[in-house]
């Protein structure tokens, strides 16, 4: 498999917390790299435009007042198959799903504060990566 980059959040909920280490801790355990981040308190125009697929959804109103409840570490994730793969250490979005070892699993605590975001295709990743980080940002 390719060598991919994908993007992350260490959400509030977790910052919060003092988790931002122990998150980071899991996703370098599993063999990817940390190519950019930065810790970042987004604005409701910021959450909203990043989650702007999820606007008509009934927890969307919920899920932006978390998102800038908050700092946020958003980052780069650097490996092979770098995009799924992090899908599978975060874990289901609902806590209550998601596998042992997960970070979710681990760390959430609920349906909406589930500590982490990942991309979930290559053409999302893309797109995220370059909603918070220029080219020079991102040193692999
Ligand atoms: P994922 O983050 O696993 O890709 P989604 O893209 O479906 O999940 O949803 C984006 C985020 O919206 C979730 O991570 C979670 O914070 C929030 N969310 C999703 N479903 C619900 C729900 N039923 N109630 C509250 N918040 C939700
Ligand atoms: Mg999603």
């Amino acid at each position: 498999m390719a060598i991919e980059r994908t993007f992350s959040m260490i959400k509030p909920d977790a910052t919060k917390r003092n988790l931002t280490g122990a998150i980071t801790k899991v996703f370098e355990d599993n063999g990817l790299r940390v190519v950019a981040s930065k810790r970042v308190w987004m604005s409701k125009r910021e959450a909203e435009g990043f989650y702007a697929v999820h606007k008509d959804r009934p927890f969307f109103g919920e899920l932006v007042e978390g998102m800038t409840s908050g700092p946020t570490v958003v980052q780069v994730l650097e490996g092979e198959g770098a995009i799924l793969k992090n899908r599978e250490i975060m874990g289901a979005t609902n806590p209550a799903q998601a596998a042992e070892g997960t970070i979710r699993k681990q760390f959430a605590l609920s349906i909406g504060e589930n500590s982490v975001h990942g991309s979930d295709a290559p053409e999302t990743a893309a797109e995220e990566i370059a909603y918070w980080f220029s080219a020079t940002e991102i040193v692999g």
